[in-house]
């Protein structure tokens, strides 16, 4: 692989990161999850187990990897994640006869604050990953690409202390698209002021930020931490387990 040109300029400009589940422990969002459902069985006095109640709630939002579900493919427009999670609490009150009120969506909304407040968490390697891109690679463009809510980011971004450690943070919301549609990589390319071959995307869902970053022509660095079998894995240039893992391969392509 060729690493720098013939003028010397490095090849690489910009690192992109997915969030949930390649910086943030998807474990923690589980947590938050499982928190929010004792919530709502307190709330209405549910006669539920959390543990149910939160597998139905992901059901409703996510595949097990904890990725977003695909959209209808037909229906072209945006729906927020904040929608989405709307509708998962309706859709979990529904099966005990609740139909929510706008008070009762107010307050959905807020415990769903208070406990991604409490529990959502980084990796313990994510800050050493950061902080030594910074560090050693400092030139280089430091984003995040996430499918999540812009009220949503700033909340979380500014209660973990990340926001300030990276160049650019591009959302779903903002761009009006997921991933793997191109557009939410191209807006972050556009923000790095670099094109897809000059950039690599690091990110745990294949068919989002893997074949997502790859169409737009990045490197890729798929982190498969349930080491899916996957039969399709021609889109990931680098496949790993744990995040860390992916130090010894960025010193390799930057340096
Ligand atoms: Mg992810």
């Amino acid at each position: 692989m060729q690493k720098i040109n013939k003028k010397g300029v490095k090849r690489y400009q910009a690192i992109f990161f997915d969030f949930g589940g390649t910086l943030m422990d998807a474990e923690s969002d589980n947590v938050t999850h499982l928190q929010m459902m004792k919530d709502i069985i307190q709330k209405y006095n549910l006669p539920a187990c959390p543990e149910d109640l939160v597998d139905k709630y992901n059901s409703f939002l996510f595949t097990k990897e904890m990725t977003l579900l695909d959209g209808d493919p037909e229906d072209e427009s945006f729906i927020p994640l904040g929608e989405s999670t709307k509708k998962a609490f309706a859709g979990i009150l529904s099966q005990y006869n609740i139909h929510p009120s706008l008070e009762d969506y107010r307050w959905f909304k807020e415990i769903y604050f208070e406990n991604h407040q409490k529990y959502i968490k980084l990796f313990p390697e994510t800050w050493e990953i950061i902080r030594y891109l910074r560090n050693h690679h400092r030139p280089l463009h430091l984003g995040i690409i996430s499918d999540i809510d812009n009220d949503y980011m700033e909340f979380q971004f500014n209660i973990l202390g990340i926001s300030s450690l990276f160049d650019s943070i591009t959302t779903s919301e903002e761009v009006q698209s997921y991933k793997p549609e191109a557009k939410i990589f191209q807006v972050a390319l556009n923000k790095a002021g670099c094109r897809g071959e000059k950039s690599i995307m690091v990110g745990d869902s294949y068919k989002r930020d893997i074949a997502g970053g790859k169409n737009v022509g990045m490197t890729t660095i798929w982190i498969n931490k349930f080491n899916l079998d996957n039969p399709d894995t021609e889109k990931a240039d680098f496949i790993v387990i744990h995040l860390k893992d992916i130090l010894p391969i960025l010193d390799e392509l930057i340096k």
